[in-house]
């Protein structure tokens, strides 16, 4: 953009009484050397040029695992912007909030029937936030109780999110492998489970796509040396209307509203984590708490027990509109086809391609499966080489290298948004990738070859990125 425009050109013209800026005098800065000069065309150009250049759920099929990138319906878009929604002020008199109370509580309300949880928060921005929150409450009972302890259990298999949250939350962390099923076993849980340890973090469907059967067994374990069971909910996508979490022995969960329930995301925002908790956590819950009150709603803060604040006013009260609607639109039954969908589109996915890549458990998978490179290493091509070459059919490569226990992992996540001829078209580009892995190895390891930049050193890009817009010549 610097380097197009000329000095003198605009794309908007003051009324010639406001002065050439339609700005006082003592508001203007100095020239800004460089600052570019450009028509309101040229402008529109450049930002649509660059918008071509994204990569997103409404252009092409998405399969990054962990991350649910579905579609999100446009209905919950425009109700999201209603003006009653999109204008209101936090601190406007509570006489004027009624609605968004009401969606507040009902949301509250529809996520712990979800769930099978007693109460809930909506205020953490995010799943790593809801992870911290979750874990503030479990200190705050453990302390009350005369002990916060000292450690958190964390599987191999768990998000980064996981030993992170702990940390800051001041917990060592002790982590526990899975066995060969790619499952958490209650004997290995209860081989480092004594009275220092504050929780379990589990994860249910966990990060290889596969439902820990032994959940119920697993809590059993940390509860009878007076631990908590933490649930990382963010594959809440999966369970829906056929399982609740609260039902397992869980007793603080967190869920992403922007993975599971509609809203876009990807570059880091924005983003809801609520946590769910059983009663037993109840009076630690975050402030304010939304109350029923008469015939309305309030906010109260007189909970002495409680851990304070985790986010500003409501939390990210655009992305609570767009999980309600997305949740009383489709009801408990649309909710329960929701995620039998997502698994079956899994499923379908798993049994094409497994004849093909190698798959990392050969259980039935759950919203999501996990293949390596096993088979492709053979001719030296990596899952870095796989992911690269995808680009070059259009495709978002699927989460590689992740979780860290499956080695070249690619973990792919179609939702159940897609089509079956959108699952067709990936594992057909799947299956050639494989072929050509056979016949022309060479041609994966210098791939992508039809993006707009090439194969690119990652770290130097990210620390030096070159911005600068170059045609493409060949
Ligand atoms: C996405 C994810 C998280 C973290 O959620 P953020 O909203 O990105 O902070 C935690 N655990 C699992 C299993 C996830 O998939």
């Amino acid at each position: 953009m610097f380097e197009s425009g000329s000095p003198g050109r605009t794309g908007f013209f003051w009324p010639e009484e406001a002065g050439p800026t339609g700005l006082p005098q003592e508001l203007l800065r100095d020239e800004i050397p460089g600052f570019p000069e450009l028509g309101e065309l040229e402008v529109l150009r450049h930002f649509t040029r660059l918008s071509h250049l994204n990569f997103g759920i409404e252009s092409q099929f998405y399969p990054l695992g962990s991350c649910t990138m579905k579609y999100n319906p446009k209905v919950n878009e425009a109700v999201a912007r209603l003006p009653g929604f999109s204008l209101i002020h936090p601190l406007a008199p509570p006489a004027l909030l009624q609605g968004a109370f009401e969606l507040l509580f009902g949301l509250e309300t529809a996520l712990a029937e979800i769930a099978g949880m007693d109460a809930v928060t909506l205020q953490p921005a995010a799943g790593a936030q809801g992870e911290l929150a979750g874990l503030m409450l479990v200190r705050a009972y453990l302390s009350e109780k005369g002990n916060p302890r000292r450690k958190i259990i964390v599987p191999d298999t768990a998000h980064g999110t996981n030993p992170a949250s702990s940390t800051l939350c001041g917990y060592d962390v002790v982590q526990i492998r899975s066995n060969d099923q790619g499952m958490v076993a209650p004997s290995a849980v209860a081989k480092v489970m004594d009275e220092s340890v504050a929780a379990l973090m589990l994860t249910n469907p966990n990060t290889l796509g596969i439902f820990e059967k032994n959940i119920n067994a697993i809590a059993d374990v940390v509860h009878s040396k007076g631990g908590l069971v933490y649930l990382d909910g963010a594959n809440m996508n999966a369970l829906m209307g056929i399982a609740k979490p609260g039902h397992m022995g869980v007793d603080v969960l967190h869920i992403n509203l922007h993975k599971t329930c509609s809203t876009p995301h990807g570059g880091g925002g924005p983003g809801a984590g609520p946590v769910g908790v059983k009663n037993l956590l109840r009076d630690y819950l975050p402030v304010p708490r939304i109350m029923k009150s008469g015939n309305g709603y309030e906010l109260r803060e007189d909970f002495s027990k409680a851990i304070g604040r985790v986010r500003s006013f409501f939390g990210n009260f655009g992305v609570l509109v767009r999980a309600y609607a997305y949740i009383i639109s489709l009801g408990s039954d649309g909710l329960a086809e929701t995620s039998r969908m997502a698994l079956l589109n899994a499923n379908y996915i798993r049994r094409k391609l497994e004849s093909v890549f190698q798959i990392a458990y050969p259980e039935r998978c759950m919203h999501e499966c996990v293949f390596t490179d096993r088979l492709q290493q053979k001719r030296h091509v990596s899952t870095l080489d796989i992911a690269k070459r995808l680009l070059d059919y259009g495709f978002h490569p699927p989460t590689i290298y992740f979780p860290l226990v499956v080695s070249g992992a690619l973990m792919i996540e179609p939702t159940e948004t897609e089509s079956r001829e959108t699952l067709d078209a990936f594992i057909d580009a799947m299956t050639s990738i494989a072929r050509e892995a056979e016949e022309n190895p060479d041609l994966l390891k210098t791939a992508p070859h039809s993006t707009p930049v090439r194969r690119l050193d990652e770290a130097r890009a990210a620390r030096k990125p070159v911005l600068r817009w170059e045609p493409k010549r060949d």
